[in-house]
């Protein structure tokens, strides 16, 4: 039993080849990424970018956001944000309001092509 753990324990430390600080590692895509446990208990990965530095900064964001708010999860996070887009995409656009209002403006575009022509697409 306590050989194992000293083992695996050895074991871990050669994950220094990657030479990243605990909580980074290189993405299978290529990128770095940060890999933390949230205040649910998941273990999450987060893709980042290409700098190893950036993803050093959202680990340490994520490790202090989890310390500040018990409970939080970004995943749980998402859903929210991702309810409020939905509710301001039901909004009426207000590029087609501001048309309407002013005299000239409104009779080159049709309503209709205002509206299909702006895209809310977001990235999730
Ligand atoms: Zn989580």
């Amino acid at each position: 039993m306590i050989e194992r753990a000293a083992r695996d324990a050895g074991r871990r430390d050669t994950r220094k080849k990657d030479a990243a600080p605990r909580g980074i590692f290189r993405h299978r895509s290529g990128v770095w990424a940060a890999r933390f446990t949230c205040g649910a208990g998941h273990i999450h990965q987060e893709r980042v970018g290409p700098l190893k530095s950036d993803a050093v900064r959202v680990y340490h964001d994520r490790r202090a956001r989890v310390q500040d708010e018990p409970g939080w999860c970004p995943v749980t996070e998402r859903e929210t944000k991702r309810a409020e887009a939905r509710t301001a995409q039901a909004r009426p656009c207000d590029l087609s309001r501001l048309r309407k209002g002013i005299p000239g403006l409104g009779e080159t575009a049709s309503p209709g092509m205002a509206h299909g022509s702006i895209a809310h697409k977001r990235d999730g």
